[in-house]
C-alpha cells in the first residue's frame, strides 16, 4: 500500500474533530478570538442549538484582506510573534480554529481593520476558500457559521437535542463572560434576546464583582464570600458559596486561569478538599475563581480545546486554593446561609398558623436562671453582642427549637442539629490529639448484624478503636462491643453499629484516606450522641449549648450541611408588623 500525504482539507476535518466537539466549542473559539482582538462588545447569535446558525460579532481590531485570507488557513496565527510556547499571552495560539470551522461548515468572515477605509469578506465552504472581496462593515469582525458539521455527517449525528446544545452554548457564554468582565456580552437565541451582560461601568471599582453578580445572580452573591490570596507570583481572587448553599453538581464551579476558562480535575479536587466535610456528601459548592500566574508556570497546550492545563507546581496551586477557601469559610463559619433565613422569613409572612404557635404557652419553660444565664442578663447590650452573639435562651418550642434573644433580633436554634455538630467537632478534635476517651461497658454487648456489615466493621476495628469504639468478632453474624466513645454518653449500640456498618460500606475505597473515613464515622457517631429532638432542656442547658456553639468552629451547620440556627433581625420583625 502506498503511503500518501493527506489533503489539507482532510487534515483540517481531523483537527476539527478535536477542537470542535460541538457547536458550543465553536462559540468558545470565536469568542476567544474576539477577546484576543481586544473587543469590548461581543454579540452572539445562534439558531437551532447552533446547528443552522452560529455567529459572533465583535468591535475588536479587525483584519485586512491579506490577514483575512491567512486567518482561515491552518496553523496560521498572529499570536505567537516570538514562536515561544512557554510564553503564551493570548487565548489562542494554535492557529487552527478558523481553519477547522471552515473545513466542516459554511463560514463567512467579514472584517474591517481599525483605521481602514473598508471591510472585506471571505467565504469558506467545507474547506473551499474563496478570494476575499470588499464589503461593508464598521470596525471589527463578524464570523457567521452556517450548517456546522454538514461536511462531516458522522459528527452531526452525535449532536444532542437542540435544547442540550443550546444550554451548552449558554453555559459557554457565561464562562467566557466571567473570564472577561471588561467586555459586554449579548446572546440571541432563535432571534430572541436571551442574555445581556453590559460592560460594567468603568467607574465601578470592582468590575469582576459586577460580572459575577450578572452571571451567578443575586442569590449567589448573598450566599457567597470573597476570596483573595497572594503568594509568590500567584494571585487568587473570586467568590465562593457558603457551605449551606450547595448544588447537586459541580457545574457552577468556574475557574479562570490567566483569562482562560478551564475545567480541570486538580482545581475541582482542591475545592472538594477545601469544603471537606462542611458540605453534605454528594453536594457541591458554587464558585468563581480567577487564578493569575506567570505563563511559564502553566502549560495550556495539553489539549486542542485548551480547557485542561498542567501546572509546573501543582501542589503550590492546590495548597493556595485550599487554604484561601478554608480561611474564608472559617471566618464565616458562624454565619448561616442567608437564603435559609429569608425562606423561613417568607414562611413567617405566609403562614399565620405559625405565628399562632408562638401564642401558646406550650413549651415555654419556667425561668430557671443559672449563674451563666444571669451574667448575660446583667451585661450591657453592647458586650452582649460581642461576647454572646447567639444571645440568651428564652424558650424551647416543640421540644427541639430554642428561641434566643439577641440585642437586635431573635435566633431559632435546632437543638439536635446544633448538638450533633458540637459532638462531631469534639470527636474530630479528639481524633487529632489522638485521644478519644472510651467508656468501658460493664457488660459487653453483643450486636447481631448481617455478615457483610460485620466484616466491614471488623475490617475497620482499629480505626474505630481510635475513636473510642472497641469491638471484636463474636462468632458468625455478630460483633461484641466492649467500649463506646465517652463523648456520646449512653448509646444504643445496636443502632450505632448498624448505621456505622452502612456508613463504612458507603465509603468509596480509594480511601481518601483514613482521615476522611474517620470523619464519616465520627459524623455517624455524633448523630447518635446528640440531644435528639424531643428532649426538654432547661435554661442552663440551653444556654450552655449556645455558649458552646459560639466557641466551636463550623457550628453554623450540622454535619449534614443543614443550618443549625437561623436569625431574624428585629428590623425584619418590625416590617412584618408594618411598624416600618
Ligand atoms: P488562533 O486564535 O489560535 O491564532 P484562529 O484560527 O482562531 O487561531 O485565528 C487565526 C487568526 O485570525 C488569529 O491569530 C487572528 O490573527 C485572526 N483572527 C481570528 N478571529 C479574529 C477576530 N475576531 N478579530 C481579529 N482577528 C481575528
Ligand atoms: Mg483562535
Amino acid at each position: 500500500m502506498r503511503i500518501q500525504r493527506l489533503p489539507e482539507n482532510i487534515v483540517n476535518q481531523i483537527a476539527a474533530g478535536e477542537v470542535l466537539e460541538r457547536p458550543a466549542a465553536a462559540i468558545k473559539e470565536l469568542i476567544e478570538n474576539s477577546l484576543d482582538a481586544g473587543a469590548r462588545q461581543i454579540d452572539i447569535e445562534i439558531a437551532d442549538g447552533g446547528r443552522s446558525l452560529l455567529a459572533v460579532h465583535d468591535d475588536g481590531q479587525g483584519m485586512d484582506a491579506e490577514n483575512l485570507a491567512l486567518a482561515v488557513e491552518r496553523h496560521a496565527t498572529s499570536k505567537l510573534p516570538e514562536c515561544d510556547l512557554s510564553d503564551i499571552q493570548s487565548r489562542g495560539f494554535r492557529g487552527e480554529a478558523l481553519a477547522a470551522i471552515g473545513a466542516v461548515a459554511r463560514m463567512q468572515i467579514i472584517s474591517r481593520l481599525r483605521g481602514a477605509a473598508n471591510a472585506n469578506v471571505i467565504q469558506v465552504n467545507g474547506g473551499n476558500i474563496a478570494a476575499a472581496e470588499p464589503a461593508a462593515r464598521a470596525q471589527g469582525t463578524s464570523v457567521v457559521v452556517q450548517e456546522i458539521f454538514y461536511a462531516t455527517p458522522a459528527r452531526l449525528k452525535f449532536l444532542k437535542t437542540t435544547g442540550a446544545e443550546t444550554s451548552a452554548i449558554r453555559e459557554m457564554v457565561e464562562r467566557q463572560a466571567l473570564a472577561a468582565p471588561q467586555a459586554a456580552f449579548r446572546l440571541q437565541i432563535d432571534g430572541k434576546a436571551a442574555m445581556d451582560y453590559p460592560a460594567p461601568d468603568l467607574a465601578e471599582e470592582n468590575s469582576a464583582r459586577a460580572r459575577v453578580q450578572q452571571v451567578m445572580g443575586q442569590n449567589f452573591m448573598e450566599n457567597a464570600r470573597e476570596v483573595l490570596a497572594e503568594k509568590d507570583r500567584m494571585t487568587l481572587a473570586g467568590w465562593v458559596s457558603l457551605p449551606t448553599h450547595h448544588r447537586a453538581t459541580s457545574a457552577r464551579q468556574f475557574f479562570i486561569i490567566n483569562g482562560r476558562v478551564v475545567k480541570d480535575k486538580l482545581l475541582l479536587g482542591a475545592v472538594r478538599g477545601a469544603y471537606g466535610d462542611l458540605l453534605p456528601s454528594g453536594r457541591h459548592a458554587e464558585l468563581v475563581l480567577w487564578l493569575e500566574l506567570p505563563p511559564s508556570e502553566v502549560d495550556v497546550n495539553v489539549h486542542p480545546a485548551k480547557t485542561e492545563v498542567r501546572f509546573r507546581d501543582s501542589t503550590a496551586v492546590r495548597n493556595m486554593i485550599v487554604s484561601a477557601i478554608r480561611r474564608t469559610l472559617l471566618e464565616v463559619a458562624q454565619t448561616t446561609s442567608n437564603t435559609l433565613s429569608a425562606q423561613a422569613f417568607g414562611r413567617f409572612q405566609s403562614a399565620p398558623q405559625l405565628n399562632a404557635a408562638f401564642q401558646q404557652p406550650m413549651g415555654l419553660f419556667e425561668q430557671d436562671p443559672s449563674a451563666r444565664y444571669d451574667s448575660i442578663e446583667e451585661s450591657t447590650h453592647d458586650d452582649w453582642q460581642e461576647k454572646f452573639p447567639l444571645g440568651a435562651a428564652r424558650a424551647q418550642l416543640h421540644e427541639n427549637y430554642i428561641v434566643a434573644q439577641t440585642h437586635d433580633g431573635l435566633i431559632l436554634i435546632d437543638q439536635h442539629a446544633a448538638h450533633e455538630r458540637l459532638v462531631y467537632e469534639k470527636l474530630k478534635q479528639n481524633l487529632l490529639s489522638g485521644e478519644v476517651p472510651a467508656q468501658q461497658l460493664l457488660i459487653p454487648e453483643v450486636v447481631e448484624l448481617p455478615a457483610s456489615a460485620c466484616n466491614a466493621l471488623l475490617a475497620q476495628a482499629e480505626a474505630l478503636n481510635q475513636l473510642g469504639l472497641v469491638i471484636e468478632a463474636f462468632g458468625n453474624g455478630a460483633v461484641m462491643v466492649r467500649a463506646t466513645p465517652a463523648l456520646l454518653g449512653e448509646v444504643n449500640c445496636q443502632k450505632l453499629l448498624r448505621d456505622l456498618g452502612d456508613a463504612i460500606a458507603d465509603q468509596t475505597h480509594d480511601a481518601d484516606l483514613l482521615r476522611n473515613h474517620l470523619e464519616a464515622v465520627a459524623s455517624t457517631m455524633a448523630c447518635h450522641g446528640s440531644v435528639r429532638s424531643g428532649r426538654r432542656l432547661n435554661a442552663a442547658e440551653m444556654n450552655s449549648l449556645l455558649r458552646e456553639m459560639e466557641e466551636t468552629p463550623n457550628s453554623g451547620q450540622c454535619n449534614h450541611g443543614r443550618p443549625t440556627y437561623i436569625e431574624l433581625k428585629l428590623a425584619d420583625i418590625e416590617k412584618l408588623f408594618a411598624r416600618r
